[in-house]
C-alpha cells in the first residue's frame, strides 16, 4: 500500500518498511539486513486505517529542537527529525505499583529498581511548554501507578501552572475508587483526565498471554 521507515527492534537501525492489507488487516513488515524479517498487525481495520490516512499531516518541524543532529531516536531531545512539537507528553512519575499486572504496558511488575523522578521537576514540564512554534499542549502523567505518589496532587498543581490544556494521569484507578477525597483534590489542582486500561471482563484474555490475574487484598 505504501513504503515508510521503521526501527529494528533488535538494533534501532532505521530501516525501510512497507505497510501492506493482508487478511483483512494492516501488516507491517521490515527486514533488518543484521538481523531478520519482523512482520505485525499495524492496524486491525483497514476500513478505519484508510480513514485515518485521510488526515494525514505532516508539520513544519521543531523551531528550536533540544537535540539538533537529527540521530533520532538515539540522541533525541526532541530533535531535528519532527516534523511537529510533541503533542503528548507522558513523564513517568514513579514505577511503583500497587498492582502486580501481567499484561501493565510499563511492565511495572517487572521493575527491581524504584525510581521516582525528583520533585519539583519544573524544567521537563519548563521545556515542553517552551517548544516552538506550537508548546506541548497535553501532558499525561504515568508510571508505575502515578497515584503511589503522595504528592500526585501537588505534580498536577504544578502542570496546571504551566497552562497545560489537558492535564491527564494513566493510572490503575484503584486509589481512585476507593477515595473520593484524592479524587476531589485531583480535580479541583486542575486535572482533566484520567486514563485507564481496559483488558476484558473476563480472565480469558489475560490467561492467554500464559500469565495469571493477581489483584492484591488491600
Ligand atoms: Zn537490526
Ligand atoms: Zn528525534
Amino acid at each position: 500500500m505504501r513504503s515508510t521507515k521503521s526501527l529494528c527492534p533488535e538494533c534501532l537501525a532505521i530501516i525501510d518498511a512497507s505497510i501492506i492489507e493482508e487478511n483483512g488487516k494492516m501488516i507491517l513488515e521490515k527486514t533488518c539486513a543484521r538481523h531478520r524479517y519482523f512482520k505485525d498487525i499495524y492496524w486491525s481495520d483497514p476500513v478505519q486505517f484508510k480513514r485515518f490516512e485521510q488526515y494525514l499531516h505532516d508539520g513544519g518541524g521543531v523551531l528550536n529542537p533540544s537535540g539538533s543532529n537529527g540521530n533520532c531516536p538515539h540522541s533525541c531531545g526532541i530533535c531535528t527529525s519532527h516534523k511537529t512539537t510533541t503533542i503528548l507528553a507522558n513523564i513517568d512519575v514513579t514505577n511503583r505499583c500497587n498492582q502486580a499486572y501481567p499484561v501493565c504496558f510499563a511492565n511495572a511488575s517487572a521493575s527491581v529498581i524504584l525510581r521516582t523522578i525528583p520533585y519539583p521537576d519544573k524544567a521537563m514540564m519548563q521545556l515542553l511548554r517552551n517548544e516552538k512554534p506550537v508548546p506541548c499542549p497535553a501532558v499525561q502523567f504515568a508510571g508505575g501507578e502515578p497515584t503511589m505518589r503522595d504528592d500526585i496532587v501537588e505534580i498536577v498543581k504544578m502542570a496546571r501552572e504551566f497552562d497545560f490544556t489537558q492535564i491527564q494521569i494513566a493510572t490503575n484507578g484503584i486509589k481512585l475508587s476507593r477515595s473520593l477525597e484524592l479524587y476531589r483534590q485531583l480535580n479541583d489542582a486542575g486535572l482533566h483526565t484520567v486514563y485507564l486500561q481496559f483488558d476484558g471482563v473476563t480472565e480469558e484474555p489475560i490467561s492467554r498471554t500464559g500469565a495469571s490475574m493477581h489483584f492484591p487484598s488491600t
